[in-house]
């Protein structure tokens, strides 16, 4: 009987998956699929428990959708899918293309220890596979909005139909490893149809408000939909598919400018491997940026909310909450590490990596890239956010603030972005201002200039 394998990697679902659809094609009417899901240690490992537990309650979740027919290997896929091929007699091997550095490097070794059976691209996470969009001269984008109209005008298919699939069941699983205990951080519901109920809640109620209450994070004006992608609990595709059937709106649009975000900073790190840990304007790694034991102390204060400044705080404790960060907050906590605490991008892109339940490479290490000016976007280096300034705009009334930073529930709207500013004076408990952000500001500005000026 004809086998075929299906690898699942960042693509946990059963619907919108062009290469489930090409594996049952290679298995045939008399054949059948055996759906695989390899823990490869390279990649467990540096996930952070965040991560680790939403993967296994994804993988559960696609388990039973699939009637129990997943099964679990651990090891080097270069090891364990050669030998699973052996032992279900497979004779092709599926998968979506992976656009990652070390993805891209683990299929060739795949490809090379399968030997005769195929390994077979179809599709990837994105609505436009990494590196299909490219200038008139075949150079990549370096600047988001021109890439941003040519991956509209190259388009992408419609969502692949859903598909019956003779799953092979019976074939033996590791135990998957003990999932860790998050102590009360509070992750989305995992998998599939958790992703295409939060959508389709995220469609009818709040895309329509989308413009306007995205920049709010006091409110529940985005979809939540990035640790889905992230996992390829839905795919961008189908997403896309319903922007394009809304009535058209700067929302709609807005929207599926930010999937094109998503797009571009895979885009970026596919044409640009080292882009994930190096700068892409290297002159900027010599600014000269903090150590000692004072800086260290400073990080710490970042790391665990206590810097003084409250929408800082506030953001630092939504991440060790809920994993989780709004984006305009994720873009003040990041320029604090860099300019106001004059660390490297890399310090902070591994501690969101670590705590961030939708941790990306791609957007993470870019967004982070794109905050500190080093990235390939226009993001000059002077633009440096004032917490202050930023808190009273996009969280005027202090909800934000106050859902985080208990300290500061009893402060009117005026003083919760400058509890020094309080008729009390700070709160009890609530630290003071780390640092003074006016001078730090100058501080980096100098620093810059010097670079510059080299
Ligand atoms: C320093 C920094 C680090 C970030 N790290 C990550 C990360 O690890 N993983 C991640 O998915 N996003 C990251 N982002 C982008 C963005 O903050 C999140 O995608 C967004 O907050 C997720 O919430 P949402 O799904 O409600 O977003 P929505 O506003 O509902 O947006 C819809 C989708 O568009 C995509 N998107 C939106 N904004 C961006 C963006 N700026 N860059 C890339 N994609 C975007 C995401 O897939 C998101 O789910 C980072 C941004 C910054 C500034």
């Amino acid at each position: 009987m004809p086998t075929a394998l299906l690898w699942f990697r960042r693509d946990l679902r059963l619907g919108d998956h062009p290469a489930l659809l090409a594996a049952r094609d290679a298995a045939g009417p008399d054949g059948d699929v055996v759906p695989v899901f390899v823990l490869d240690d390279r990649l467990w490992r540096p996930s952070g428990e965040p991560r680790r537990r939403f993967l296994l309650d994804c993988l559960a979740a696609l388990d039973a959708d699939l009637d129990g027919a997943l099964v679990l290997r651990s090891g080097d896929p270069a090891r364990v899918l050669p030998q699973l091929a052996r032992e279900t007699g497979a004779t092709s091997v599926h998968v979506s293309s992976d656009a990652g550095p070390y993805g891209r490097r683990r299929d060739d070794a795949v490809e090379s220890a399968l030997g005769d059976v195929p390994l077979v691209r179809t599709g990837s996470p994105y609505a436009v596979t990494p590196g299909r969009v490219t200038k008139r001269d075949g150079t990549p984008f370096q600047v988001f909005s021109p890439f941003a109209r040519a991956w509209r005008e190259h388009g992408w298919r419609a969502p692949a139909p859903r598909a019956e699939v003779r799953w092979r069941t019976g074939v033996a699983s590791d135990a998957p490893p003990p999932g860790p205990d998050l102590d009360g951080v509070a992750l989305p519901p995992a998998g599939e149809r958790a992703a295409l109920s939060a959508w389709a809640r995220f469609r009818d109620e709040r895309l329509l408000g989308y413009a306007d209450g995205r920049n709010t994070p006091g409110a529940d004006g985005t979809s939540r939909m990035s640790a889905y992608l992230k996992y390829g609990c839905v795919h961008p595709r189908t997403l896309l598919a319903d922007l394009a059937a809304a009535e058209q709106s700067e929302s709609v649009r807005r929207y599926g400018d930010e999937l094109a975000w998503r797009e571009f900073y895979a885009d970026v790190l596919w044409h640009r491997p080292e882009s994930a840990r190096e700068y892409l304007k290297p002159e900027l790694q010599t600014m000269g940026y903090d150590d000692g034991p004072h800086a260290e102390e400073l990080v710490r204060a970042w790391e665990t909310g206590r810097t003084g400044f409250p929408i800082v705080d506030a953001g630092m404790r939504q991440l060790l909450g809920e994993a989780y960060v709004h984006n305009r907050v994720r873009m003040i906590v990041a320029s604090f590490l860099v300019k106001d605490l004059h660390q490297e991008w890399t310090l902070g892109a591994r501690y969101f990596m670590r705590h961030l339940v939708d941790g990306d490479l791609a957007s993470n290490n870019h967004g982070w890239q794109w905050v500190a000016g080093t990235g390939t976007d226009a993001s000059p280096y002077y633009r440096i956010f004032n917490p202050v300034t930023q808190g009273r705009k996009f969280d005027p009334d202090g909800a934000y603030v106050k859902r985080w930073v208990p300290e500061l529930r009893g402060l009117a709207p005026e003083h919760v972005h400058e509890p020094w500013t309080a008729p009390g004076g700070i709160p009890t408990g609530y630290p003071q201002p780390v640092v003074d952000h006016a001078h730090e500001r100058q501080v980096s500005l100098d620093r810059y200039a010097r670079v510059r000026g080299r």
